[in-house]
């Protein structure tokens, strides 16, 4: 057999292969208007809510929810926080993870999957705040572009010890495309005004929040930690791991006086009776 009969059988023997492999993956085609799917990434299960300033008993639900966000715009999509315990934590067999207080029965991707995204599908990745309930999957995002203050990025790469600090889950982020947030500025994801991610530091340096405009739904705040339970509302109880107190209770300050005047629906991501109520994926605010 000459070399060019040998490699058409191989060519030949290696066929069915091509037909095996995976199809292409094509991303879903952009919404015609704004969508934001709520995924479910777990629960904490504090014992008591005395680090958040509260003795016992003056919390009615002690557990929190651990929600993620994806935000699909006619120009793109924005991962909002991105769960507490990273889905490569999970067994092949796929039962529900626990780690310390924490505990996580679904994975993220395939959430995202479910609806038709990949992680390389998400153009813009950001988190309300570094904290490790907030950014366990980060790595899965590291071809995102990332939205983040200054401030933030500084203590998540700091040499110095940080709070709640986990740099092995969003280590991969270092060496992404980065676009640093202003400090003390609005800034406009895809500049039509219905994507707004608003400065709110104090819980950690550069912690945010996120407004969003849907067009059936209206206006809502999601608001990361800027409060963690209902009850911490019109009170100056903020949790004992506070980066800056006083700075928390401004940003609270302004952000109510933004609810105020924007008329939008304040979603606090831990408040486990409100987060039950909320649509999950692949249902979808619009
Ligand atoms: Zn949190």
């Amino acid at each position: 057999m000459s070399w060019n009969q040998m490699a058409a059988v191989m060519a030949l023997a290696a066929a069915p292969l091509t037909i095996q492999s995976a199809p292409e993956h094509h991303a879903p085609k952009a919404p015609k208007s704004l969508r934001l799917y709520v995924f479910d990434c777990g629960v904490l299960r504090p014992k008591d809510a005395s680090a958040f300033g509260f003795k016992q008993g003056e919390v009615a639900v002690l557990n929190m929810a651990v929600p993620c966000f994806l935000i699909a715009h006619p120009k793109g999509t924005l991962m909002w926080d991105v769960g507490v315990i990273p889905d490569s934590d999970f067994k092949p067999d796929g039962s529900p993870v626990t780690e310390g207080m924490s505990t996580v029965t679904k994975p993220l991707e395939p959430q995202l999957a479910a609806i038709g995204y990949e992680p390389q599908d998400i153009k813009y990745i950001a988190f309300s705040h570094y904290h490790i309930d907030h950014t366990a999957n980060a790595n899965m995002f590291a071809r995102s572009t990332w939205l983040v203050p200054q401030a933030e990025r500084d203590i998540m790469f700091s040499d110095k010890p940080a709070a709640v600090r986990t740099p092995k889950n969003y280590m991969a982020l270092k060496d992404s495309k980065t676009i640093i947030l202003p400090a003390s500025s609005d800034y406009d994801v895809f500049g039509d005004g219905t994507v707004i991610i608003k400065p709110a530091p104090g819980h950690t340096p550069g912690h945010q929040v996120l407004f969003l405009k849907l067009a059936k739904t209206g206006a809502v705040l999601i608001a990361g930690d800027l409060y963690h339970y209902q009850e911490e509302r019109h009170t100056d109880h903020t949790p004992t791991f506070e980066y800056n107190k006083e700075q928390s209770l401004a940003s609270r300050a302004a952000i109510e006086n933004f609810l105020k005047k924007s008329g939008a629906q304040l979603w606090i991501e831990h408040d486990y009776a409100a987060n039950a109520k909320l649509k999950k994926s692949p249902a979808y605010y619009d």
